[in-house]
């Protein structure tokens, strides 16, 4: 905790991060720079116009967001080559000149101007360094309670929904816009299986017919950690990408600890995406849109989504029931 706060030239920001609260340390940010900045201020304006449509499936829901100023994150070309050629948008150079933040030791807290929710940040390395959750998952646990008042962290794999994978981050968004940060005790009620119950840390398997997932409950950083290092070592066993596929969603409740909702994946996008022409749909599901809320840049796609087609493309873009079972077993089998 050597290097929190102090990066903006703000005394209301420098106080808030003074008296460690760095959830309305953030709120200020994103209002200040909703002054100073206009192209935040025009990304947020779009969200009070976008249409959204609820969907329910049987114990939970999903909701579709139209949102056009999307399109460009969610078309986005992810192959190394292309990658390789741009200047990346989360380096201190690179970063647009109004765009302020807010230390968090090795990390800086930025205002996304290209909300999903209403409000929306990245939180960027201070370092151009691979997407991988190994070795940062601890972070990913600090900033969730750090940030825990008003919102939900999530990190999206570097195969599965970062528009910067070669630029660790992780992103927060307002709590409970997900429909998951609500459903989920529902949804383990009705889909959950417990695998383990150990040392105050649970874990369990969920499969709600659309969605694979493990996730793990605890009060215990250390032993979360542990576990989580189990599963990762499980996990990507069967994988020969540079890091198996997955979204996590994280969020921390005073007393009841940490929740951390793990979605396992098999595709970054469904057929759709690669079709041409009036059957070319553009979604790209990452961590929201697992966790209900999903993000559609265009309307015609927009109008489609029902039911069905989101049946299809989560059970497309999950691990399949085979492998899900093995790994449940694993965990099933942790010491
Ligand atoms: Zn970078």
């Amino acid at each position: 905790m050597t290097e929190m706060g102090k990066t903006i030239n703000d005394q209301q920001i420098n106080d808030l991060t003074e008296q460690n609260n760095f959830s309305e340390a953030a709120k200020n940010l994103l209002e200040r720079q909703k002054k100073t900045w206009q192209i935040l201020k025009s990304g947020y304006n779009s969200l009070n116009s976008i249409k959204t449509k609820r969907i329910n499936f049987d114990g939970f829901s999903f909701v579709v967001q139209f949102n056009p100023s999307r399109y460009i994150s969610s078309s986005a070309k992810v192959d190394d080559k292309s990658i390789n050629d741009r200047n990346c948008f989360l380096c201190l150079e690179n970063r647009p000149k109004e765009q302020e933040g807010i230390m968090l030791n090795d990390y800086i807290l930025l205002g996304n101007p290209f909300p999903i929710f209403p409000e929306h940040f990245t939180i960027a390395n201070k370092k151009h360094k691979a997407q991988r959750i190994q070795n940062n998952f601890e972070d990913l646990l600090f900033f969730s309670k750090l940030l825990s008042k008003f919102y939900t962290v999530f990190y999206n794999g570097p195969q599965c929904g970062a528009s910067a994978p070669d630029h660790l981050h992780f992103q927060a968004g307002s709590k409970n816009m997900m429909p998951l940060d609500n459903e989920y005790d529902k949804i383990i009620n009705k889909y959950g299986e417990i695998l383990s119950d150990r040392n105050d840390c649970k874990i369990f398997g969920i499969d709600d017919g659309l969605r694979k997932i493990i996730s793990i409950e605890g009060r215990e950083e250390k032993r979360l950690l542990n576990v989580f290092n189990s599963f990762y070592k499980e996990y990507s066993s069967h994988s020969d990408l540079d890091e198996p596929m997955m979204n996590i969603l994280c969020l921390y409740q005073k007393g009841k600890g940490w929740r951390v909702v793990i979605m396992l994946r098999a595709k970054h996008r469904p057929k759709e995406f690669y079709k041409e022409g009036s059957e070319k749909l553009i979604f790209s599901p990452a961590a929201c849109d697992y966790g209900g809320l999903c993000i559609i840049p265009l309307e015609k796609d927009f109008n489609r989504f029902d039911k069905d087609l989101l049946n299809n493309i989560f059970n497309e873009t999950s691990i399949v029931d085979l492998d899900f079972q093995l790994l449940k077993e694993k965990l099933k089998s942790l010491k």
